[in-house]
C-alpha cells in the first residue's frame, strides 16, 4: 500500500507552539521531508526525535520531490517541515503536494501555526473576508503589476515581508493606496518582542523613517472602501411621479409611492415636481 504525505506545521518563533499530533506525526513518520535540516534538527532535540531527514527546498525540489513521491509509492510515510508555520503556505511544500496529488497519493495536514492567520487575528481589521497576497515580486514590473491589481481590493489583504525590504514596500503601498489607509504590521509573532502595530500608510511611513525594521513582518492592509450604492437620481423619481400622475394619482399620493419605492425623501420630490409644474 502506498504511504502518505503529511504536511506538520512547526512553530513560527515559540516552541511550545509544536502541538502533541505535531510531535507524534513526526516520531511516527519513516522520513521527513525538511526545507532546511540544520533548523528542524533543532526541533528534533527539542522533541528528543531522532529521524532520517531529506532535505527539501526551492532549489532541489525537482530532484528531491520525486524521489520521495516514490519512496512514498513504495508505502513510507514522509512528514514535511517548512523552516516554521504551515508547510505549502508561501514556502516549497505546495508543489510537493501538487506532485503526490497527481501521482494519486494522500496527503493530508495537521492544523498548526500559520503567520499570515495569527497577524489577522490580532489585526483589529475586518477578518470576515481576505486575501492572502504572500511576499511582493522583486521584479519591478511583476510587483507594480501585482498592487495594481489590488487597488479596488475591498478584502482585507495579508502580506509577508522581509524587515529588509518593508520601508519601500511601504512607500509602495502608499503610492498605491494612498496615505489614509489603516495597515497592521504584526512583526516577530509569538515570540519575545511581538509587536502589532495600528496605523494609517503615511504613520508607518514616518514611523520607519526613523526606526529601523527588525525581525519578520506580516502586514495586515485595510481594502478599499465599497463605493456607496447609487441610489436611483431624482429625474428618474420625477419620472415615476409622472407615470403614476399619469395613472390617475394625485400629486400628493403620487410622491408618497414613488418616495417609497425609490427612496428619494417625500419633501425632495414634493418640492421638485411642484417646481416642475409651475
Ligand atoms: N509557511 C509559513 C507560515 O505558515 O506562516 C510562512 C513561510 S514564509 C517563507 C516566511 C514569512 O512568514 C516571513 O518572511 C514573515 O513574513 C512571516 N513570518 C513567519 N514567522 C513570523 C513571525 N513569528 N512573526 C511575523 N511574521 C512571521
Amino acid at each position: 500500500m502506498a504511504g502518505t504525505l503529511i504536511l506538520v506545521p512547526t512553530p513560527i518563533g515559540n516552541l511550545g507552539d509544536i502541538s502533541p499530533r505535531a510531535a507524534e506525526a513526526l516520531a511516527g513518520a519513516d522520513f521527513i521531508a525538511a526545507e532546511d535540516t540544520r533548523v528542524s534538527i533543532k526541533l528534533l532535540n527539542h522533541l528528543g526525535l531522532k529521524k532520517p531527514l531529506v532535505s527539501y527546498y526551492e532549489h532541489n525540489k525537482v530532484t528531491s520531490g520525486a524521489a520521495i513521491v516514490e519512496r512514498l509509492k513504495a508505502g513510507e510515510t514522509c512528514a514535511l517541515v517548512t523552516d516554521a508555520g504551515t508547510p505549502a503556505i508561501s514556502d516549497p511544500g505546495e508543489d510537493l503536494v501538487r506532485l503526490c496529488a497527481e501521482a494519486g497519493l494522500t496527503v493530508t495536514a495537521i492544523p498548526g501555526p500559520c503567520a499570515a492567520i495569527t497577524a489577522l487575528a490580532i489585526s483589529g481589521l475586518p477578518t470576515g473576508r481576505f486575501t492572502f497576497e504572500g511576499f511582493l515580486s522583486i521584479n519591478k514590473k511583476s510587483r507594480r503589476e501585482h498592487l495594481d491589481s489590488l487597488r479596488n481590493e475591498t478584502r482585507t489583504m495579508i502580506f509577508y515581508e522581509a524587515p529588509h525590504k518593508l520601508i519601500a514596500t511601504l512607500g509602495d503601498f502608499q503610492k498605491t493606496f494612498g496615505p489614509d489607509r489603516q495597515i497592521t504590521l504584526c512583526r516577530e509573532l509569538t515570540k519575545l518582542h511581538e509587536e502589532a502595530l495600528r496605523m494609517t500608510l503615511s504613520q508607518a511611513v514616518e514611523y520607519y523613517s526613523s526606526t529601523e525594521p527588525r525581525g519578520e513582518y506580516v502586514l495586515i492592509l485595510r481594502g478599499a472602501e465599497r463605493p456607496a450604492e447609487e441610489g436611483p437620481s431624482l429625474e428618474e423619481g420625477l419620472q415615476q411621479v409622472q407615470l403614476l400622475r399619469q395613472e390617475g394619482l394625485s400629486l400628493k399620493d403620487a410622491v408618497k409611492q414613488a418616495s417609497r419605492s425609490c427612496g428619494i425623501p417625500k419633501n425632495t420630490l414634493y418640492e421638485a415636481a411642484l417646481s416642475q409644474q409651475a
